[in-house]
Order: C-alpha cells, then sequence, then structure tokens
C-alpha cells in the first residue's frame, strides 16, 4: 500500500487550490473581531480597580491608635514560603504587645492568604496592590513602614472577609 498517495477525499478542489474563499474567510473573521468589545487596557493610564475579593500583596490594618498586630506571631508560622518575620515587644497599652520586627519578604510570597486567614485581630489583610517593582533584594523586604495602611483604605477587603466569616 502506498501511504504518500492522497485519498480522493483529501485531494482540494479547484476553489481551495485557488485560497480566495478562505482569504475571504479570514478577512471577515478579522473584521467582526473589530467590532467586538474590547478586553485590553491602556495600563497605565488607564488603571484596574479590583473587587474587594482581589488578593494583592498582604499588609498590615493601621489604626488611629496603631498597629493592630498584636505579635503573636500565627502568621509567620502558617505561612508556607516563609515570608514573614515577626518580633514582639511589650507595650503599656491594653493589647500588651506589638510588633517591634514586621517584616515580609515578597520574593518569597506567593499571595496565597493563609497569614490573613490565620490572622485573630484581623491584623494582616490582603489588599488591593497589584504594582509591585523591586530594584533589588533588599527592596523587595517591605518592614512595617512599608507594610502599614490605614484602616480606612482597606475597607473593602474587610467587608469581605466578613460577609465569609
Ligand atoms: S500571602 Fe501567603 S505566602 Fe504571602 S505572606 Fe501571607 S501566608 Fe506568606
Ligand atoms: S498580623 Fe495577626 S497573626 Fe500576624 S503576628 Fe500580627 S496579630 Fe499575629
Amino acid at each position: 500500500m502506498n501511504n504518500t498517495k492522497n485519498t480522493e477525499s483529501e485531494r482540494m478542489n479547484f476553489w481551495e487550490k485557488l485560497y480566495i474563499p478562505e482569504i475571504a474567510r479570514g478577512l471577515g473573521l478579522t473584521l467582526a473581531e473589530m467590532f467586538k468589545p474590547k478586553f485590553t487596557r491602556q495600563y497605565p493610564e488607564e488603571r484596574w480597580e479590583p473587587e474587594g475579593s482581589y488578593r494583592g500583596r498582604p499588609v498590615l490594618v493601621n489604626e488611629e491608635s496603631g498597629e493592630r498586630c498584636v505579635a503573636c506571631g500565627l502568621c509567620s508560622r502558617v505561612c508556607p514560603a516563609l515570608a514573614i518575620e515577626v518580633q514582639a515587644g511589650e507595650t503599656e497599652r491594653e493589647k500588651e504587645r506589638f510588633p517591634t520586627k514586621f517584616e515580609i519578604n515578597m520574593l518569597r510570597c506567593i499571595y496565597c492568604g493563609f497569614c490573613e486567614e490565620v490572622c485573630p485581630e484581623e491584623a494582616i489583610v490582603m489588599s488591593k496592590d497589584y504594582e509591585l517593582v523591586f530594584q533589588s533584594q533588599d527592596d523587595a523586604i517591605m518592614d512595617k513602614e512599608k507594610l502599614l495602611v490605614p484602616v480606612a483604605q482597606l475597607q473593602d477587603r474587610l467587608e469581605f472577609l466578613r460577609q465569609y466569616r
């Protein structure tokens, strides 16, 4: 049996050999796509505002009285990427403990949200921040100064969490 010989059904007819109908069909498809709604954005001029369910970089909640964190260390223990380092100190305030050092290595973080889930104080939450650019490895290690975000800016996420807790 000769395998290289085309069967009758595999052979192209006259119009198929010209390719003109296929070119016309391709152009029609392109034309139709031009009038469909567009999903691309002119970033960064046109920015995307995520929903409360979005998991951007983890941040610490900052209230008027200071950070909510009581330095219990649970987030650090649960983090699968070992990205969080917490050191606790004593305070005269009612909550008694606070983090003297709180760092998240954003090169390690996998945005799983486990730290947020385990926190008993709603002190660490996943923000809407998705623009992360680092010039060096040290830049990617976020300390308290970079992590603390006013509670007013995190309302969407906190409300989302309360719906599912
Ligand atoms: S989001 Fe996940 S990986 Fe990132 S710091 Fe929290 S627990 Fe660790
Ligand atoms: S952020 Fe929450 S879980 Fe992590 S140390 Fe502070 S209070 Fe504990």
